[in-house]
């Protein structure tokens, strides 16, 4: 977890604002609610059509580009601004967190990779790259995210936070069976079937937009995040974060984000799994 403090020169009315998953450092506090995420161009380029497509009510607002100490940022609404001391949850959607383009960086067999593999575990070469002592990065990175319920469930817990005088839940990485993600949400809500109820009622909304919106038909939406908030008031709320992996697809190609993913579909799992969380906390609901 990384707390921030606020900008120099901005008006002092405390601004609350918690990380829950990222790279530390790529984040400042901004004035009247606003967040300051280091500039990519990419993350940029979605924002700024996010903000014309059916799925904004879904997004942080977006507010342009301002620099600090000659970096570039892009602007937008700090999402736990309008919650009372807020639970947050980071949720990494989609069956494959990686950009088709990037398996495309080697396709040599890689000792280092090999050797990460058997330190996690040792039954996980196949025969072939025992005799090698390599594995492929494709293969690589498709083991890892077997270890996560990334493939089997098309979606993975980043992390938590419940209350502020407690720290951050990052330890899933191998969180993957669906009962097991269903005792993290368990313990993410506190077993309070009020606050499952509101996240439903949100994630089925998104999910009807996902269903016909242009941006996401158009787009790879890879390593992006369902950010989920809520506090003791009872107010939830989940919106979609971090675009920066989220690619266009060339005009003749969409995605229907359930298909099953091989490589060169570029199908991503998102509605996949979204389909199969809103299952999981339907099942966490009282009979
Ligand atoms: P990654 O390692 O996943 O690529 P990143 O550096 O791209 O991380 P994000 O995933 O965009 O960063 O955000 C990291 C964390 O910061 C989130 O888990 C969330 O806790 C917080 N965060 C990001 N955007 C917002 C926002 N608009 N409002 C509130 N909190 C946010
Ligand atoms: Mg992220
Ligand atoms: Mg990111």
């Amino acid at each position: 977890c990384v707390t921030s403090s606020l900008l120099p020169n901005t008006p002092t009315k405390p601004q609350q604002w918690l990380q829950v998953v990222g790279h530390a450092g790529s984040f400042h506090v901004g004035a009247d609610g606003t967040l300051l995420k280091r500039f990519c161009e990419g993350e940029q380029q979605c924002y700024l059509r996010l903000m014309e497509d059916t799925l904004r009510p879904f997004v942080p607002a977006y507010h342009g580009v301002v620099q600090l100490d000659e970096q570039d940022y892009n602007m937008m609404d700090n999402l736990l601004t309008h919650f009372s001391m807020p639970a947050v949850m980071d949720c990494k959607m989609g069956s494959r967190t990686y950009l088709e383009e990037e398996l495309l960086i080697s396709r040599e067999p890689r000792k280092d990779m090999y050797e990460k593999m058997i330190a996690v575990d040792p039954e996980a070469p196949t025969a072939q790259e025992r005799a090698q002592q390599a594995v492929l990065k494709t293969r690589y990175m498709q083991w890892r995210e077997t270890l996560s319920s990334t493939t089997s469930l098309g979606f993975r817990i980043e992390g938590f936070r419940v209350s502020a005088n407690e720290e951050c839940h990052t330890n899933f990485k191998r969180t993957r069976s669906r009962d097991q993600v269903m005792e993290v949400l368990h313990n993410f809500v506190e077993s309070n079937p009020h606050i499952v109820w509101g996240y439903l009622r949100r994630l089925k909304q998104l999910r009807q937009v996902l269903e016909t919106s242009d941006f996401f038909r158009a787009h790879e939406v890879v390593g992006s995040s369902l950010l989920f908030v809520h506090d003791w008031t009872g107010r939830t709320g989940v919106w979609m974060i971090d675009f920066g992996k989220t690619a266009a697809l060339p005009p003749h190609l969409t995605l229907d984000h359930r298909t099953p993913w091989v490589e060169g579909n570029r199908e991503d799992g998102y509605l996949w799994g979204l389909d199969n969380l809103i299952d999981i906390l339907t099942d966490m609901l009282p009979l």
